[in-house]
Order: structure tokens, then C-alpha cells, then sequence
């Protein structure tokens, strides 16, 4: 390694170290007998001695405990960490990733708007976008995010909001975030970008510029495969329009057994993605070596076009990535299902390893694509070698 290279880890881990903290340090609970993890408020309502106090608490509904669609303090000790650690004023939790995207886009967009995307977005969100806002006369535009240039083509003078994710969880394609933040600013539109797949820990899209960040808790906060949840990360004056509007009219809530084991994950987090990474890249390396793999695609190797724009804007990398292939789709559906270790199914961020099986083709991309998307999880990475070997051999 050269001296840069030795320079830029020590660096890297010296952030990370600051990080840990960020996770793990908790004043104690006065309030219950020091009790080491917040108890878990299982109750809908906060009830008053006087009249007069109720009514104070009525005028806040976000800051005083009246209603847990509201305010239920097992939720609100995860919303203060996850504000911490992704460096933004203030948190809200919800009921899944999906609630907390439309509740952020709805807080922005409103009838007559435009909406600039990247096309590899998240499906659901580019449903949420494309089909259910064009009944509310929102418009989007889905382009290749790559290049800022497509960017500034899209912009329209009614453009309100630039939705952005990188790395996009099927093929991993980054976005510029510091040369998106800037376009935006001056288009006079807002930023969102989903940060689920880098997590808090591996990138801070708020410090760049960024003003809104959404994240599934279901992948790797959450990190157990045991639960579903959203949150929505910002600067107060666009969280306090989220709280007060769209968590409560929509309704969208986290319940406290679900914060709890969030809270619980949330500790692990750094000592479980650091070990999914530097799995997924022997693994990832592994498979740049087999016949199986036309091309990897994890912006964490070094080959990866995009690479030294992940390493600027990302200090890490996490367990998920794909691989593209020239077998048949059948083939490969056949060879995820000799793996013994990888277990066919959605989602991810958990214990164990998944794979999925996709045919996929964007626009303007001539022909379609056979992706295979692994997430790589915290079984022994030999093991899993010799899995996907095994499997090879198997089936090819
Ligand atoms: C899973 C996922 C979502 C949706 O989150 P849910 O908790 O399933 O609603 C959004 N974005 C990305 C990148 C995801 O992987």
C-alpha cells in the first residue's frame, strides 16, 4: 500500500472510531431506575392530573407525550439516535421505508410539480412517483443519474424535487452528490436521497447537502430480518412539517416493540457491517474470477467505474451487490437454488445470505440485463464460496 492509501484508512477508521461512540454512548435513564435499555411504553395514551396541563401538552403534540401517534418515548430515544448518527437536526420514525418515502416526497410535491428521479430507483418508490402522483398531476422524469449533465437536461422550471439513491440496490449506480446538491440548490429544487443501502455509517449525504434522508430500517439498522420500519432524517424546518402533517394524517407510525428492537440492532450496527463488507468484497472478488460473472457490480472494488467516486463520498461499503451474467435466466434460477447458505428472498441487511434471480432492462439500455443480486451476510465467507463453487459446478 502507498503512503496515501495507509493515510486515507487511518483516516477512515478514525471517523469510523468517532462513530462508535455516536452508537453506543446513552445518558442514564433517570427515569427508571437507571433500566440500561428504555423500556418499551406500551400504552396509545399519556393521561393528565389537571386540566391545565393537558392543554399545555395539547399545543405539542411532537415534543409533549399525549398520544403515541404522536410522540411514544420508545420511538422518540431511537428517532434522537438516528438523528445523531446520520448528523441531521431531527428524526421520524414510520411504519415501513415506503412510509416514510411517500411521506417525505409528499411533504415536498405538491399538484403542478416536477420531479426528477434516477431510473434504477427502488420499485415501489418509482411506482409511488410514476403512477400513484401523476393522479395528483406530479410529474417525474426518470433519467441515468450517472452523469450530472442528465441532471441538468431534466431540470424544468417547475422542478420541486430531485429523488436520488446511491448506490441503487440492484445494480449499484452512484450519483454525485455533492454536484447533485449544488444543481439542485440552484434550480431552486430540494434533495432526498435514500441512504439505506450505505447506512449512516458508511455516508452522511446531510453533510454534503442534502436535505432529506430516508432509509428502510428493515436492511441493515434493523439487522435482524425480524422487523419492518422507515424513518425520514433532516434540518427541523422540513422534520417539523413531516411530523406535524404527513406522520399524522397518514398515519404511518413505528410501534414501541418495533423501536425497541431497532435500538437493540442499532448497537451491533457498526460491528456487523464492517464484517458484511469486507465479506461481500472476498466474495465479490471471488466471483470477478468465475465464468459465471460477465461483470460485478459493487462499488467497493477497484475495477468498479464508478470507484473513486464511492470512495469519495462513501467511507465504507456494505453486504449487498450484484453480479451480471450471460446464462440463461432459468440456469441461474437453478443455481440460486442449489446455494445451501444463500436463501432465495427479498430484502436484506440481515444475518443471513439472499439471492435473487432478475431480468432487467432500463430505459435506453438496448437489450435486457440477467442480474443476480446477492446480499452477503455474517456467515463465514468461506463457506460461502464454496457454496457458489459448488453450486457452479452443479448446474454449469
Ligand atoms: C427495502 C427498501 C425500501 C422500502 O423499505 P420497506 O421497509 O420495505 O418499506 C426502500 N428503499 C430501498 C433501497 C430498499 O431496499
Amino acid at each position: 500500500m502507498n503512503k496515501k492509501r495507509i493515510q486515507d484508512t487511518a483516516a477512515r477508521v478514525n471517523d469510523r472510531e468517532q462513530q462508535y461512540t455516536q452508537v453506543s454512548y446513552d445518558p442514564i435513564d433517570t427515569h427508571h431506575f437507571g433500566a440500561i435499555n428504555t423500556p418499551i411504553y406500551q400504552t396509545s395514551l399519556f393521561a393528565f392530573e389537571t386540566y391545565e396541563a393537558f392543554e399545555q401538552s395539547m399545543k405539542d403534540l411532537q415534543n409533549n407525550h399525549v398520544y403515541s401517534r404522536g410522540n411514544n418515548p420508545t420511538v422518540s430515544y431511537l428517532e434522537n439516535k438516528l438523528a445523531e448518527l446520520e448528523g441531521g437536526e431531527q428524526a421520524k420514525c414510520f411504519a415501513s421505508g415506503m412510509a416514510a418515502i411517500s411521506s417525505a416526497i409528499l411533504s415536498v410535491v405538491s399538484s403542478g410539480d416536477h420531479v426528477v428521479c434516477v431510473n434504477q430507483v427502488y420499485g415501489p418508490t418509482r411506482e409511488f412517483l410514476s403512477d400513484y402522483l401523476r393522479r395528483f398531476d406530479v410529474e417525474t422524469t426518470f433519467i441515468d443519474g450517472s452523469s450530472i449533465a442528465n441532471w441538468e437536461n431534466a431540470v424544468q422550471p417547475n422542478t420541486k424535487l430531485f429523488y436520488l439513491e446511491s448506490p441503487t440496490s440492484l445494480v449499484f449506480e452512484l450519483q454525485d452528490l455533492q454536484a447533485c446538491t449544488t444543481l439542485a440548490r440552484k434550480s431552486g429544487a430540494v434533495t432526498i436521497i435514500d441512504n439505506t443501502w450505505a447506512t449512516p455509517f458508511y455516508q452522511k449525504p446531510l453533510e454534503i447537502g442534502v436535505d432529506l434522508v430516508v432509509h428502510s430500517i428493515s436492511k441493515y439498522l434493523g439487522g435482524h430480518s425480524d422487523l419492518v420500519g422507515g424513518v425520514v432524517i433532516g434540518a427541523r424546518k422540513w422534520m417539523e412539517r413531516i411530523a406535524n402533517v404527513e406522520y399524522m394524517l397518514l398515519g404511518g407510525l413505528m410501534t414501541p416493540q418495533t423501536a425497541a428492537l431497532v435500538s437493540r440492532g442499532l448497537r451491533t450496527l457498526p460491528l456487523r457491517l464492517e464484517r458484511h463488507e469486507a465479506s461481500a468484497l472476498l466474495v465479490a472478488e471471488h466471483l470477478q474470477g468465475l465464468p459465471i460473472a460477465t461483470r460485478v457490480n459493487h462499488p467497493g472494488l477497484p475495477g468498479y467505474a464508478q470507484y473513486d467516486l464511492a470512495i469519495r463520498q462513501m467511507s465504507g461499503t456494505s453486504g449487498l451487490f450484484s453480479f451480471e451474467s450471460d446464462k440463461p435466466i432459468e440456469q441461474l434460477k437453478q443455481w440460486a437454488s442449489e446455494l445451501r447458505y444463500f436463501k432465495i428472498g427479498v430484502s436484506w441487511g440481515g444475518f443471513e445470505s439472499l439471492v435473487t434471480v432478475n431480468r432487467v432492462q432500463y430505459e435506453g439500455e438496448e437489450s435486457a440485463r440477467h442480474i443476480v443480486r446477492l446480499h452477503i451476510g455474517l456467515e463465514d465467507p468461506q463457506e460461502l464460496i464454496r457454496d457458489i463453487d459448488e453450486a457452479c459446478r452443479n448446474v454449469f
